[in-house]
């Protein structure tokens, strides 16, 4: 069979993504390959279409053992022979797992790279026939990634102490060179074929809102997108359990999701959400990796992440399956300086000595800077991400909020000006404040902590931006701070001057700052109607009959069908089994087990149509 008819045959799907030919092309031809693709872009195929070509078997290192279940589940419902082995099998069943590996009854077999130690494990990959060893999520080999993973390391080990050398297959989202470099040097990749596919997910919305108030936007976020399952990210763990609770209290179905949870807790939760037993689950980045539920449709950022790493992956989990989806970050200034803790904090890789740590953190700290640049410089966000992945993209894409809502760009030379001078002189009497202090000096407050310094009669910048609101002029603060026109540092984060600040004062340059036109939300979001060959009234039989099924068989509902896939029917309105083979995520083995009782809904909706609806 040619690749291509495994794609049809057990994927059900007509045509590869860009990228996945070449990756199975090369891995048949016995090259190793290294596969930079984002979330979504359909990574899994370029390693499952090979492993039922190649002669031997496919094993896939993959770093969340929770998740192993699904994939596997979703590759036997296609048909396809798989197994995974992890530390939550009892014995019996890894046993048995074993058993059928060492029969050749498994083509694909799912592995954490804990196993790969074991005794039992090592046995029977020294005597079983492996074509191809394929590592997921690579970056974790790599410190200068942003989820590195001592187990990792492991890999290296078991691949010497096979008997011959498989092929290697290596896949990953994170794009920078330097983690790419790493996974192959420390993989051992061998003159690997190296593709970096478009970074870009057209069928997302990406958008930044600063609300006033958070909760109240998540809220509303939420309702406007009802019936549509959503991940809500968080930073802390606290936020998790606050963020719950409080839509819990408003009415909506969600649950939370954080490592200080119990393990069955966290199984049941994320089990819900899979299952669409609930619509929201808020999180922290714990949750995630790995995870396929291809419906989602919206994801929401509670506190901007700590990179554009981890938010283009946390993003890239909505729609997957293709279909149009929405992922918003609710930035706050304060969301810059919780990161900044956290990185100042982070301890996690103790076995690095102390200038590589120091290195680490520098690298850490700059991320932020671009993550935070992100949220603030309020240009196109679609440009901004895919230009930090090395693309050249138009500065323009239309299905962003900075290119939907108009903004603005304000010259705040003069305002910039008044703010560093007020530093300035409050550095000549050794005072020194956040920004807080400067806004409220700047708009002459009255407060008694300002009163003992008796800075109104004698400080020339005291009350100098009553005219400006005090959220505008937080607002123009932390932009010069975000564009190092002025310094901010310390325990009290208090701003200071620095070398730019002086050109500033002196050579008094034009800034400019994008605002908002108008302080409203932006309620712009996706064009949310289905397509207009899309049946809609048909749509909605079939997503009731997935859903029976998917009750009835403990499945959940997207590994039966994507929402792609049910679109597709009620585009294509098949009626007869042939007609069905040609949906899209439909092959064979999907059409013997369900095709009959999706024609059927087909078929009585198409009658009562034509009766006039009765
Ligand atoms: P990644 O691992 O890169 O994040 P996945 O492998 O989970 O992405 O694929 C994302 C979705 O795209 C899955 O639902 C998958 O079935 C689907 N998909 C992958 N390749 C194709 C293709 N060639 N045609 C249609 N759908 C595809
Ligand atoms: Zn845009």
């Amino acid at each position: 069979m040619t690749p291509e008819q495994i794609l049809k045959q057990y994927f059900g799907y007509d045509a590869f993504r860009e990228g996945q030919a070449d990756i199975i092309s090369q891995i048949l031809s016995g090259r190793d390959v290294l596969g930079i693709m984002p979330t979504g872009a359909g990574k899994s195929i370029c390693y499952q279409v090979p492993a039922m070509l190649l002669n031997g078997l496919t094993i896939v290192i993959s770093p969340l053992i929770s998740l192993m279940h699904d994939q596997v589940r979703a590759l036997l419902e296609n048909g396809i022979p798989a197994a995974y082995l992890n530390s939550a099998l009892d014995e019996d069943t890894y046993r048995q797992t074993l058993a059928a590996v060492f029969n050749g009854r498994i083509r694909i077999l799912y592995a954490a790279p804990e196993r790969l130690e074991t005794e039992s494990f090592l046995h029977i990959a020294q005597e079983v026939p492996i074509a191809m060893v394929t590592v997921d999520e690579a970056h974790c080999v790599s410190q200068w990634g942003q989820d590195f993973r001592p187990s990792y390391m492991k890999i290296m080990e078991f691949l010497q102490r096979l008997p011959n050398r498989p092929i290697l297959s290596a896949f990953t989202a994170t794009a920078t060179k330097d983690v790419a470099d790493d996974i192959v040097r420390i993989l051992g990749l061998q003159e690997p074929y190296v593709i970096t596919t478009g970074f870009d997910r057209k069928n997302l919305y990406f958008a930044v809102e600063e609300p006033r108030d958070k909760f109240q936007a998540l809220v509303r976020i939420i309702r406007e997108h009802e019936g549509e399952a959503g991940i809500v990210y968080c930073l802390t763990r606290k936020t998790v359990e606050d963020v719950t609770e409080h839509l819990q209290e408003n009415g909506i179905q969600a649950s939370r999701y954080h490592a200080g949870l119990s393990d069955e807790e966290r199984a049941r939760n994320q089990e819900d959400f899979l299952y669409d037993r609930i619509q929201v689950i808020v999180a922290t980045n714990a949750f995630g990796m790995g995870i396929d539920k291809s419906n989602v449709g919206f994801v929401v950022h509670y506190n901007m992440p700590k990179n554009i790493e981890n938010y283009y992956q946390e993003a890239g989990r909505a729609g997957r399956d293709g279909s149009n989806a929405d992922c918003i970050l609710l930035y706050a200034p304060g969301d810059v300086r919780l990161n900044q803790f956290m990185i100042e904090r982070s301890n996690d890789n103790d076995q690095l000595d102390e200038t590589m740590r120091i290195r680490l953190r520098e690298k850490d700290q700059e991320r932020l800077k671009q993550m935070t640049f992100y949220c603030t410089r309020h240009e196109c966000l679609r440009h901004y991400i895919l230009r930090y992945f090395g693309e050249k993209t138009q500065n323009y894409c239309g299905n962003c909020s900075a290119c939907k809502t108009n903004y603005e760009k304000k010259d705040i030379s003069v305002e910039a000006l008044k703010i560093a001078s007020c530093i300035y002189r409050l550095q000549q009497r050794n005072l020194q404040f956040g920004a807080k202090g400067i806004t409220d000096i700047l708009r002459g407050s009255k407060a008694e902590k300002y009163a003992k310094f008796n800075l109104s009669d004698t400080l020339s910048t005291f009350g100098i931006m009553q005219d400006v609101t005090e959220r505008q002029c937080r607002q123009m603060i932390d932009f010069l701070v975000t564009e190092d026109w002025i310094g901010q540092g310390g325990e009290f984060k208090t701003l200071t001057l620095n070398r730019k600040s002086v050109q500033l004062l002196k050579e008094r340059p034009v800034i400019t700052m994008n605002v908002v036109k108008e302080e409203k939300p932006v309620t712009l979001r996706r064009d949310k109607s289905l397509s207009p060959d899309v049946d809609a009234g048909l749509y909605a039989r079939l997503k009731e009959e997935r859903s029976q099924i998917s009750k009835k068989e403990g499945v959940p509902a997207y590994i039966i069908f994507t929402d792609s896939s049910l679109q597709d029917m009620a585009r294509k309105v098949p009626t007869t089994e042939m007609a069905f083979l040609s949906i899209s995520g439909v092959g064979r083995v999907k059409l013997e087990k369900y095709g009959t009782r999706f024609l059927r809904v087909i078929q009585t909706y198409l009658k009562e149509q034509g009766s006039g609806g009765h």
